[in-house]
């Protein structure tokens, strides 16, 4: 095969315990998945449908394994929002997965900020237009390694808390995402045929926020480890 421009690198994630990276097909954000976030933004926490965004494949960026992540402050906004996630990693892609079937399409789980530019998304919101200049900008989706259900099988009872300057921003628990992992899958999967390589971003606690140049941010999911990132 040639091609008439070079083509796109192959985005993609580290994995915990191999040099092997993860390749990234697509991202699919959840919208509104913890209840005190929900209201946080306004809305009616109540178990309505999941919504979905995505972020295009190379919005990924990652640090070397333990490394902070500099991550240059957007273009265009002056209100650049922190909102930490779990992030699931398809192996098995399919259509009209079953719920009960869905698990076993996971690769693993890390932990990732869904990087938003609030001011740009809350204009979209009020026009009733779409959402990518808020969401899906260049390095908009920094992630951590990705740890294999092999090594952690899947988080259950697990806190997720972000860190901004030493200080809690965040804090919820896996166990409190209104849509669990495998509705998620299962819902996607009857409008998008899902695809290995498949990243979900899963929603975010209560609590996000803006951050500057030169603050630092620390995330964590119990079980998977750290993400730390420096807005430059
Ligand atoms: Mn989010």
């Amino acid at each position: 095969m040639t091609y008439v421009i070079q083509p796109p690198a192959q985005p993609s994630v580290p994995v915990v315990g191999t040099e092997a990276r993860f390749p990234v097909h697509r991202i699919y954000c959840v919208g509104r998945n913890y209840a005190a976030h929900a209201r946080e933004m306004g809305s009616d926490p109540s178990r309505e449908p999941p919504f979905f965004f995505c972020k295009p494949a190379d919005a990924v960026t990652s640090a070397a394994n333990g490394e902070t992540l500099q991550l240059p402050y957007p273009a265009e906004t002056q209100n650049y929002h922190y909102e930490v996630e779990m992030v699931v990693a398809l192996a098995k892609g399919g259509s009209n997965i079953a719920p009960e079937d869905a698990l076993s399409h996971v690769f693993g789980y890390g932990i990732g900020l869904d990087m938003t530019r609030r001011d740009l998304q809350g204009r979209m919101k009020d026009g009733g237009r779409p959402w990518e200049i808020g969401k899906a900008f260049e390095q908009s989706a920094p992630m951590a390694a990705i740890y294999p259900v092999s090594a952690v099988g899947h988080p259950e009872n697990a806190e997720i808390w972000l860190h901004v300057n030493g200080i809690e921003k965040q804090r919820g628990n896996i166990n409190d995402l209104i849509w669990p992992v495998a509705d998620v899958i299962s819902y996607l999967s009857r409008f998008f045929t899902l695809q290995p390589g498949d990243l979900i971003m899963t929603g975010t606690p209560e609590g996000v926020g803006p951050v500057v140049a030169g603050d630092t941010l620390r995330g964590h999911i119990e079980g998977l480890g750290e993400l730390q990132v420096q807005i430059i």
